[in-house]
């Protein structure tokens, strides 16, 4: 073995202790971390022929890149939906890389992950209430499981016009439905070759941003001659409003649609026995989106993509690697390889197995009536301002709101907000307006956090 591997694996003792106090320093502090940061240039490090070695890099690391990580899993990080890393998470996903599995192996074929993989869907299912008819598997992240989802509704899309769209191509025939879509919907589109301007907008109801079912009806009978693809919000990212799930199974009676539910993080409702009824008629769907790197507070990358069992042999259809023909029933001699778009994947149940395990029902609706708490508690602080508004109601864990008499510095209060690096919030357009959206899903935080961020709102109002 070459001299400095040999070292590196005699001092794996040192090496490891060392990214421990690294975490530590970084976890324990993560409060006072901050959630921005002004100045991004980086110092260049250059290659060396020689190398440092790990223990030479971490210091490097340290000194000179350490500083421009942010407190994204801190509790004042409110942008986009950003989870937090529990650490239950923490502990699995650097096993994972300990590990070392390539969770694609068909089973009895050496690494057996994918079995371990297979046992954490089948308990997430249980946490969310969902029966046991879905296959599941990780990918990245939600895009890859609409994705995912999308690329096998495609496919039963082909197959109600017998055409096999994995191995003929698109045909265009296909109808995909939404009202208020995530852009990752849209960007699934785009990959999967049905074309992102082909989006068929539903209504939605007034003032809301889910969808008018009976809109909806009306389109469904005009494309009647088409197979139609419905992608339905569970949980829209701005106003977090959920399509009327119930009412749309309903309709799947009379029509002959697949209903695809982005459940990105609305999802994790199903944890709260005050707000599950909103995901009534979910265990109904042909296929389901759910980030686990959002609500379940897990590390990137990480979400779960369902499609019904009675769906799996267009799901290998999709997603069979051609150089491997797959052979007999999909749900025997199963394998990773030939229902997700990746062949190679790291363990990525791990963070969730161990999550689930050390957290139980009890602790993952704990984080997501906190989150609604924080929102509530957030809202009452605007309410109580008298520079402040709502932009819109809050309906679970996200909060958006402008300044009320300057609607138009709202942009640039909130840069100003976001450069103190105490708290950092995303803009976002609300029917054509510029609003500050906060989004609470990280289980550290607490009311002092709220308190923080109304502190740093006052006084850059004031110097306004
Ligand atoms: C976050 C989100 C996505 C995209 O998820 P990524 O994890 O960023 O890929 C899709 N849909 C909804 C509703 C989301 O909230």
């Amino acid at each position: 073995m070459f001299e400095l591997f040999e070292n590196e694996l005699n001092n794996l003792d040192n090496i490891l202790d060392q990214v421990k106090r690294n975490s530590l320093d970084f976890l324990e502090n993560i409060g006072d971390k901050p959630t921005s940061i002004a100045d991004q240039a980086i110092v260049p490090i250059s290659l060396t022929d020689e190398g440092a070695g790990t223990l030479a890099g971490l210091d490097l690391f340290s000194r000179h890149y350490e500083k421009l990580m942010v407190a994204s899993p801190g509790p004042r990080y409110w942008g986009f939906v950003t989870g937090g890393t529990t650490p239950a998470a923490i502990a699995g996903d650097w096993l994972t890389a300990v590990y070392d599995q390539n969770t694609q192996a068909i089973q009895g074929e050496g690494d057996v992950s994918g079995v371990i993989e297979q046992e954490t869907i089948r308990m997430f299912c249980d946490l969310l209430g969902l029966p046991h008819d879905f296959m599941g598997g990780f990918v990245t992240g939600a895009t890859m499981a609409n994705f995912t989802g999308l690329a096998v509704a495609r496919q039963w899309a082909g197959k109600q016009t017998s055409h096999d769209v994995s191995r003929e191509g698109v045909n265009g025939n296909v109808a995909l439905m939404a009202a208020t879509p995530h852009s990752s919907v849209i960007k699934s589109l785009s990959m999967l070759g049905i074309g992102s301007s082909n989006l068929i907008r539903i209504d939605t109801l007034k003032d809301r941003e889910a969808i008018d079912v009976n809109a909806l009806e009306e389109k469904l009978k005009e494309h009647i001659e088409r197979p139609v693809i419905l992608n339905c919000s569970a949980g829209t990212v701005n106003t977090v409003d959920f399509d009327d799930i119930q009412a749309i199974v309903e309709l799947k009676k009379k029509y002959n649609f697949w209903l695809h539910i982005d459940a990105a993080f609305g999802g994790f409702v199903a944890c709260s026995p005050e707000y599950r009824y909103l995901l009534n008629g979910w265990e109904w769907a042909d296929s389901i989106t759910i980030d686990c790197h959002k609500w379940l507070n897990v590390p990137y990358d990480s979400a779960v993509s369902l499609v019904r069992k009675e769906h799996s042999r267009l799901q290998v259809s999709t997603f069979q690697n051609s150089n491997a023909p797959y052979l007999g029933d999909p749900s025997e001699n199963f394998s990773y390889l030939n229902f997700l778009p990746e062949n190679s994947r790291r363990f990525r149940a791990l963070p969730v197995w161990l999550s689930l395990v050390a957290y139980g029902r009890t602790g993952f609706e704990s984080i997501v009536s906190n989150s609604i708490a924080m929102a509530r508690r957030f809202g009452e602080c605007i309410q109580n301002r008298d520079y402040l508004e709502l932009s819109a109601p809050i309906r679970l864990n996200v909060v958006c709101f402008r300044l009320k008499k300057s609607p138009e510095k709202t942009a640039e209060f909130l840069k100003m907000v976001n450069r103190r690096g105490k708290i950092f919030m995303t803009p976002t357009l609300l029917s054509g307006n510029v609003s500050i959206r906060a989004a609470f899903v990280n289980y550290r935080t607490v009311e002092n956090d709220i308190d923080i961020a109304f502190r740093e709102m006052d006084e850059v109002f004031a110097t306004l």
